[in-house]
């Protein structure tokens, strides 16, 4: 099992000059205890496309948090800004590759390729969760992903 807490404190080591430029501060909300059975390569790259999202579509000394909930049978992660929110129209098109909503062209002129949501989506998929987010325009966005609680087999080294 992996200590999230840690796991994300060691990630947004990495993640120091994303948000030099507008003063986002990120906040690891994740209690110290929690433990989850994930695969490393796999958390990074969606926590880094969430993350970096969510700094590049915030407001000037605005906020990034990262939460975790549980229930019978998935763990969420959770990554909410307090930025330019996203407007309904563009919502089930975010995962779309290239899709880049209005807003943020116009407003926040921020530049981007559109594809790390797609990516993130493709990876979530592939460990059998799902994605969800709420939003609101000029408030901020919430991105969870819902991640399936595997057993960690501890007991048999049984390959066969
Ligand atoms: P990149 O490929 O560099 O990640 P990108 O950030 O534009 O480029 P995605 O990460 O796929 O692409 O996001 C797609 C679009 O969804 C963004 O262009 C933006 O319009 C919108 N979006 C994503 N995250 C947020 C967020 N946290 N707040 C507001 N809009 C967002
Ligand atoms: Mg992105």
């Amino acid at each position: 099992p992996l200590g999230l807490h840690d796991f994300i404190n060691s990630e947004l080591q990495s993640y120091k000059s994303m948000t030099s430029g507008n003063h986002v501060t990120i906040n690891n909300k994740i209690p110290e205890h929690v433990e989850v059975t994930a695969d490393t390569t796999t958390l990074t790259r969606i926590l880094r496309n969430l993350v970096s999202n969510a700094v590049k579509y915030n407001r000037p000394n605005g906020e990034v948090n990262i939460e975790y909930t549980a229930n019978d049978s998935f763990w969420q992660l959770h990554v909410s800004d307090t930025g330019i929110g996203i407007a309904q129209k563009d919502i089930s098109r975010l995962f779309e590759r290239f899709y880049r909503a209005d807003d943020s062209r116009t407003k926040q002129k921020v530049s981007g390729t559109g594809l790390g949501l797609s990516i993130v989506k493709e990876m979530v998929d592939a460990v059998g969760g799902t994605i969800d987010v709420k939003s609101q325009r000029g408030v901020g966005s919430t991105f969870t992903v819902n991640f399936p609680i595997v057993e960690d087999d501890d007991q048999t080294g049984d390959k066969g």
